[in-house]
């Protein structure tokens, strides 16, 4: 099966190799033709890897930030393409100071559905990734990324939205992604045990607010592709600037992620074709539905 579009949509660049970018790697491998669509250009995101905090990068960080974009998308195997707005950057302090004028979250949701709609009419994706309501985690970028994708959802497919914007096209599934599922965390700390080795990511695991329960709850597939975990890593890595290689995110080796939890989770939220839960597949049901 192969010859799917799908597009994942993010925020920021750097969310693609964290979210989801293993599957994005083997659908593109498969032969689907994936894009990643980055909605804002990461101008404010801090510099997180020490070694990388030096003159000639931070003060050229738009640059920089569109070249390890380009790599990341080199090394998953993807299309990229922006769609042009401002990163609101990540609030902090109490009271929380105003989001800067012309960001990403003050842009009316008109406006942004609009251009995100062109896109999706462009490249027509069957199958559609963005985050939850909650926007994974609570940046304002990425609960704009997930109110304009579920707009873009309705608007794209409707004949009467902007028709000189190209012709209505009907998206037909939309997942938001999870990558924070702490069953996946104590499956490891009980791989090291079973070792008699210390967990590295112990402290991690202890921190985790529970009030929010465990995401898996709401997860509907888990797409198999430890195989591309290298990939998702070293796409990761090209985002030099935002990425400690030295970081949580690198503590656990691959071969106990590949045996313990080759998978990444998605939740199905919107579908127009019939499937059946739990899903392998984010293209599930779409062959069915071409017959038809
Ligand atoms: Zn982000």
């Amino acid at each position: 099966m192969s010859g799917f579009r799908l597009m994942a949509v993010h925020a920021h660049p750097d969310d693609e190799s964290s979210k989801g970018a293993a599957t994005t790697a083997r659908y593109a491998a498969e032969g689907h033709e994936v894009m990643v669509l980055t909605l804002t250009g990461g101008e404010r995101g801090d510099i997180l890897n020490p070694a990388m905090d030096v003159p000639g990068v931070r003060d050229r960080i738009s640059e920089v930030r569109q070249e390890e974009m380009a790599e990341a998308a080199r090394i998953l195997g993807v299309k990229q393409r922006w769609l042009g707005f401002v990163d609101s950057g990540l609030p902090e302090g109490d009271p929380l100071p105003p989001l800067p004028e012309g960001c990403f979250a003050l842009v009316p949701l008109e406006e942004s559905t609009r251009a995100l709609v062109k896109v999706i009419r462009e490249f027509r994706p069957h199958v559609v990734t963005t985050y939850d309501e909650n926007g994974g985690y609570p940046h304002p970028d990425h609960i704009r990324c997930h109110e304009v994708s579920m707009a873009a959802y309705e608007a794209a497919a409707d004949p009467e939205y902007f028709p000189e914007d190209g012709q209505p096209w009907e998206i037909k599934k939309v997942y938001y992604s999870h990558g924070f599922i702490r069953k996946r965390l104590e499956l490891f700390q009980e791989e090291y045990e079973r070792r008699g080795e210390p967990f590295p990511m112990a402290d991690w695991l202890k921190k985790w607010k529970t009030e929010r329960g465990d995401m898996m709850v709401r997860v509907t597939t888990q797409v198999t592709c430890g195989d591309y975990f290298p990939q998702r890593d070293d796409a990761l890595r090209a985002h030099a600037t935002q990425i400690d290689p030295n970081g949580s995110f690198f503590a656990v080796p691959l071969d106990i992620q590949q045996k313990i939890w080759p998978t990444e989770e998605f939740e199905l939220a919107k579908t127009r074709v019939t499937t059946s839960i739990p899903e392998t597949d984010l293209f599930a049901g779409l062959e069915e539905d071409a017959q038809k």
